[in-house]
């Protein structure tokens, strides 16, 4: 019966002389996902579906696609009154609730304005035994009338909301196994950032990332977006040469400046990072503490994003469970970041005095020395 799936854009009204460039890119997002021809229409986007179209995965791959607002499943007709009244009568077929008509026109040369259209389609309806009710009605039948035809439908699915992919630039994560940084990838991912991955691996070698549940995290969040990269960082070496010369009430701090800063030059050498994020919340553990937190982005002058600043653990896990990655986040892993954390870490660093314990280290080569073993992986 239907023969399109009408595509309506999110936020990108709003965005002025940029709407050009956010428009191709959710096209091209929506076509690295599905094997589809689409077609501009005024304000909308338009898939036209034939005999081969999968409508379940359709309608599964775009509720992921940033930058939708809704789509629905429609029946495209003439921007003729009759065919339209025809139409609504098609898909009210073996329905028996109350209705109400919305339309909306966009092409101001068709002959009718909405609310006559709403009258006509409604009492035609009416006359085929279906109750108008305006007030609590069953289903909505949209009319959506433009200059290249009207469309006819009653579902609007609700899409993920946000910007395309790809519309803010590109963002390096800091991805742990935890359940925080892959729920942090997605907000981001959300508002447009393309999101690549750095994970500081408990491990010697490389030779153990093709199965670990990181990589499995990559994957799923890589169903927000297309051509994900993994850099995977064996970060234990650097960890025994941290030992002997840092305090251990330090060295959780030290840790993750080293992080930080192989996460910089990783970002700089391949350019086109934007900035930095982590899955860090105010608060939440002693590495998190404002001071804390302060201590460690000093030791990079990249932008650092947190966009979970200010949520609570129950607000990130509802969403972990929503977007997919919770079940595989709460598996057993040691993070090299729970390996060897002190009882008692320092809670308010000073910056300084951690600057002249990263000298006597040698930091800058340790930097250079661990991510020489990185290894890159891609997911489409
Ligand atoms: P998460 O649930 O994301 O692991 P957390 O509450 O356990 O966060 P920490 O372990 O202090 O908090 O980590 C804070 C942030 O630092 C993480 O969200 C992540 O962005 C980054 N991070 C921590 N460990 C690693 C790691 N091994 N590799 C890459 N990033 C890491
Ligand atoms: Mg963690």
């Amino acid at each position: 019966m239907f023969n399109s799936v009408v595509i309506h854009y999110a936020e990108l009204s709003i965005k002025g002389d940029n709407k050009g460039k956010f428009i191709t890119q959710l096209v091209a997002n929506i076509k690295s996902v599905l094997d589809v021809e689409l077609e501009t229409f005024y304000g909308r986007q338009v898939i036209h579906l034939n005999e081969n179209s999968n409508l379940e995965e359709i309608k599964s791959k775009l509720t992921n696609v940033f930058g939708i607002s809704n789509f629905a499943f429609a029946v495209k007709t003439e921007n003729d009154i009759e065919k339209i009244k025809q139409v609504a009568a098609q898909l009210s077929k073996a329905f028996k609730g109350k209705v109400k008509v919305s339309a909306k026109r966009s092409y101001k040369d068709f002959p009718l304005q909405s609310p006559d259209i709403n009258r006509e389609v409604g009492m035609h309806l009416e006359e085929l035994g279906l109750k108008v009710d305006y007030k609590t009605p069953d289903r909505i039948f949209y009319i959506d009338v433009t200059e290249k035809g009207t469309f006819v439908y009653y579902e609007k699915i609700r899409g993920a909301g946000g910007l395309p992919v790809g519309t803010s630039g590109k963002v390096l994560m800091l991805l742990s196994g935890g359940i925080d940084s892959p729920v942090a990838a997605y907000m981001l991912m959300k508002r447009g950032c393309k999101v690549d991955f750095v994970h500081f691996a408990p491990q010697t070698s490389n030779s153990e990332f093709g199965e670990s549940k990181i990589t499995k995290l990559a994957k799923v969040l890589s169903k927000y977006q297309s051509q994900t990269k993994l850099y995977w960082i064996p970060f234990q070496s650097a960890q025994m040469k941290v030992i002997p010369r840092i305090p251990a009430k330090d060295r959780l701090i030290v840790y993750r400046r080293l992080m930080f800063k192989m996460a910089e030059t990783i970002a700089k050498t391949n350019r086109n990072y934007k900035a930095i994020a982590t899955g860090e919340c105010i608060g939440q553990v002693a590495s998190q503490t404002l001071q804390n937190m302060k201590a460690v982005s000093a030791a990079i002058d990249m932008l650092i994003l947190r966009p979970l600043a200010g949520f609570d653990k129950q607000e990130i896990i509802d969403l972990a469970q929503k977007i997919g990655t919770y079940e595989i986040s709460i598996q057993p892993y040691d993070d090299c970041c729970s390996y060897m954390v002190p009882k008692h870490p320092e809670l308010s660093t000073n910056i300084d005095e951690i600057s002249k314990l990263e000298d006597s280290l040698g930091s800058n080569d340790l930097v250079k020395e661990t991510i020489k073993i990185t290894k890159t992986i891609s997911f489409s």
